[in-house]
């Protein structure tokens, strides 16, 4: 079972990475794959360029290898749309094979404000992983998606390709990308909340600077 997990990676952090660590073990995911999105739908636009944010994705997960750098969504350009790239995972995987969407209950909150989230769940399993300070989706329309599809075991993933919902309990790690950028453009240090290794890319390519801090 492979699994999915988009986001702005601006620039990827240790939340992201013990968390999609922690996934792939509890499911024993064969590979899971991260894709750094080109162009926000519902957020502002990254910061760093696509190729700086891919750079520093390779960087953090080089000794890694069940998690891989996936760049079609940048490839593709334009507003990622969820549903684009499963749609082109299933072209790829087939109808059968179940994959896993990983997304931050913040993220889920808002699930029901997706573009097209009934055929997100026609061709994808959602994994949502708590988040410290995040909210649980309060429109009923997904609540009553949980109630439907909820399943408690990691193990009712695979007996579907995809339509179910499960709760992930990930490392609490109290970390975002914006206050990553802001420690930068601040000249403070954010070491140890990313690894060493994007750090080195982010300030040798000037990703987060004064003069590219609007909205940082
Ligand atoms: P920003 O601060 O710029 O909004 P971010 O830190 O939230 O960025 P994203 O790249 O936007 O990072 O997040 C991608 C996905 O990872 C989202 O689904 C988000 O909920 C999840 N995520 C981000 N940080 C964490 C964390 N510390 N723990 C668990 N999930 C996280």
């Amino acid at each position: 079972m492979i699994g999915l997990f988009g986001g702005t990676f601006d620039p990827v952090h240790s939340g992201h990475l013990r968390a999609a660590l922690d996934v792939v073990q509890q499911l024993r995911l064969t590979e899971l794959r991260l894709l750094p999105l080109a162009a926000a739908v519902h957020r502002r636009q990254p910061i760093a360029s696509a190729s700086q944010r891919m750079a520093m994705l390779e960087a953090a997960i080089r000794d890694e290898p069940c998690l891989i750098a996936d760049d079609r969504e940048l490839k593709r350009g334009g507003p990622s749309y969820t549903v684009d790239t499963l749609e082109s995972f299933r072209d790829e995987l087939g109808a059968e094979p179940p994959i896993c969407l990983l997304v931050g209950a913040d993220a889920f909150a808002a699930f029901g404000d997706w573009h097209r989230p009934l055929d997100i769940l026609a061709l994808a399993h959602l994994v949502v992983m708590q988040r410290p300070g995040a909210v649980t989706a309060r429109d009923p329309w997904t609540r009553d998606q949980v109630s439907q599809r909820r399943v408690r075991e990691p193990d009712g993933l695979r007996s579907e390709p995809s339509g179910r919902i499960y709760f992930a309990t990930v490392t609490q790690l109290d970390i975002s990308a914006t206050r990553i950028r802001r420690l930068i453009i601040n000249g403070e240090s954010p070491r140890y909340l990313l690894p060493d290794s994007v750090l080195q890319l982010a300030l040798q390519g000037g990703c987060y600077t004064q003069s590219n801090a609007d909205g940082a």
